[in-house]
């Protein structure tokens, strides 16, 4: 039991890593919803936007530069991509540990569903 993008941090639990380093783990999505779809998770366990505070600034900028980082060796900068970050029940969370989505390979409508 316990979290399960800390399980799959841990390695107790396999995923298709694309990236890591100190801070953050990028990993792909088990359901993606676009061409590419990739996980960037910090290594911290902080379950969701909510429960972030001033010491983790560094860490979550770091997990956005990881998704910078993911988006570029994708492929995606030339024509754009999406990052999405939920953040609790109404957003769809499902998962609480923070992750911030990168979304590419096809065009986004606005606003989303
Ligand atoms: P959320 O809905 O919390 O923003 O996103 C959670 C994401 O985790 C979903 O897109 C879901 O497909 C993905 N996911 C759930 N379980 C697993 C898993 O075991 N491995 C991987 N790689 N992704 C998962
Ligand atoms: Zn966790």
């Amino acid at each position: 039991m316990g979290c399960l993008f800390c399980n799959i941090l841990e390695k107790k639990i396999p995923a298709s890593i694309v990236y890591e380093d100190e801070h953050a783990v990028a990993f792909r999505d088990v359901r993606p919803i676009a061409p590419t779809h990739v996980l960037v998770v910090p290594r911290k366990h902080i379950a969701g936007i909510r429960d972030l505070s001033a010491a983790d600034a560094t860490t979550i900028g770091q997990v956005f530069l990881a998704a910078r980082q993911v988006a570029k060796q994708e492929g995606l900068e030339e024509h754009g991509y999406r990052l999405v970050v939920n953040d609790g029940d109404a957003a769809g969370q499902t998962v609480h540990h923070i992750h911030v989505h990168v979304l590419g390979g096809r065009d986004f409508t606005w606003p989303p569903g």
